[in-house]
């Protein structure tokens, strides 16, 4: 009867405490005794709320900290700015707001040795255009800024040529390449927030993805998420305290699209465009699945990838991600999605914490630590392993790989 019940709570609490989710594994276990399921003092002694459960490792490991890494570093993925308003996961409007200000961020990058940020969400138009005065005008060479697509237009029956024109508008006022959110296959509508669903390889985005193989701008695109988002968010999906504290970011209903339908549309642009050079962002959006992710790299040359927010995937598979590395070495970038005071999400909170996370999981070979500068891991419960690459392939990854997308000389 306890177990029954508990289930059916668990089934109904989206925001539920752990105090569910840890005895139900234990009750479920065969060599449990139903006299110690029914014994009171039992529940009691596992009625901790997952929120307060926070174990402290008794393992000792090698602890190296890395405070600079070892050659300069081009951040592919940041965000300097983003836009100013946001409706049902849609932007709306240039305009900016800036999550942090050079004069701020540049003692953090001098420190760390980060040469360059790349601040993805440059926005359009106006938007762009400030960024690109402020930042990569202002700081030459310490700051690039990509362009972002217009789906303010969405709805015009010119919008496929009016998005490219406005592409390369962008590239004379500056622009670095583009930027994809996943807006794009998630939250993009033919009334931009009402209406059905745009697919990731409409092909009303064609001329814009062939502009920007003319001009030899990089496509960094983010599409789907986490393939736990796409689960219930219950005891058995393992980001489920982050799905708690973010309900918005769970996809488990069916308005959404699976995040293999997404991927594959994806994958349809990589295959339609061989001329453009996409960076598919989170080690190609699907680092649970490196398999997946190499038979993609594998079958489309114009793919790259990055790193940002994933070295709790790649960290827990050292083995794997290193072979990974090996093999693609020269389609990685360093990308953290650093964001200047996004303390919210610490697994991205820009600052020299973060990047030492980094450098500590490309350069050593330490063991079970934190990928996050968090209390608690914000992306899963549990620590990651360095991977110790070589410096052959840790110049590449830092600086390298990600200039020759950029066009520009390190
Ligand atoms: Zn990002």
């Amino acid at each position: 009867m306890r177990r029954i019940s508990r289930r059916a709570m668990l089934a109904t609490t989206g925001l539920g405490t752990l105090s569910a989710g840890l005895p139900t594994a234990w009750a479920g276990n065969p060599g449990q005794s139903s006299a110690a399921q029914e014994n009171g003092a039992h529940s009691q002694k596992y009625s901790l709320p997952l929120t307060d459960y926070q174990p402290e490792s008794m393992l000792h490991v090698q602890t190296t900290h890395v405070s600079r890494s070892r050659f300069s570093v081009i951040d592919f993925h940041t965000h300097v700015t983003n836009s100013a308003r946001v409706v049902n996961g849609v932007a709306i409007g240039a305009a900016r707001v800036y999550n942090g200000m050079p004069q701020d961020l540049l003692p953090i990058m001098d420190r760390t040795n980060v040469l360059a940020m790349v601040n993805l969400t440059g926005g359009f138009a106006d938007g762009l255009t400030d960024s690109v005065s402020h930042l990569d005008r202002g700081y030459a060479g310490r700051f690039y800024s990509m362009t972002e697509p217009s789906y303010d237009m969405f709805g015009r029956p010119d919008y496929p040529q009016v998005q490219a024109d406005a592409i390369a508008q962008a590239h004379r006022d500056g622009a670095r390449g583009l930027k994809i959110l996943k807006t794009l296959g998630l939250f993009l509508r033919e009334n931009m927030t009402s209406g059905a669903l745009v697919k990731v390889d409409d092909p009303r985005f064609d001329p814009m993805w062939e502009t920007c193989g003319s001009l030899k701008l990089p496509v960094a695109i983010h599409v789907s998420d986490p393939v736990a988002f796409f689960r219930p968010t219950d005891r058995l999906n393992e980001r489920y305290e982050e799905l708690s504290n973010h309900p918005d970011w769970s996809f488990a209903s069916p308005e959404y699209p699976s995040n293999a339908e997404i991927l594959e549309a994806r994958n349809r642009v990589f295959a339609r465009h061989p001329k453009t050079q996409f960076v598919a962002l989170h080690v190609g959006n699907f680092a649970e699945d490196l398999e997946y992710v190499s038979a993609n790299l594998d079958r489309f040359p114009n793919m790259h990838v990055d790193i940002a927010a994933r070295l709790n995937e790649l960290g827990r598979q050292p083995r794997a991600a290193r072979r990974f590395f090996d093999r693609y070495q020269d389609r990685i970038v360093f990308g953290t999605d650093a964001t200047p005071h996004g303390d919210r999400f610490p697994q991205q909170a820009f600052g020299d914490a973060l990047y030492q996370i980094y450098f500590r999981f490309l350069e050593t070979a330490d063991e079970y630590f934190d990928y996050a500068p968090a209390a608690t891991p914000p992306q899963g419960r549990w620590r990651i392993s360095g991977i110790e690459l070589p410096d052959s392939i840790l110049h590449k990854i830092y600086n390298q790989n990600a200039a020759r997308l950029l066009n520009i000389v390190v």
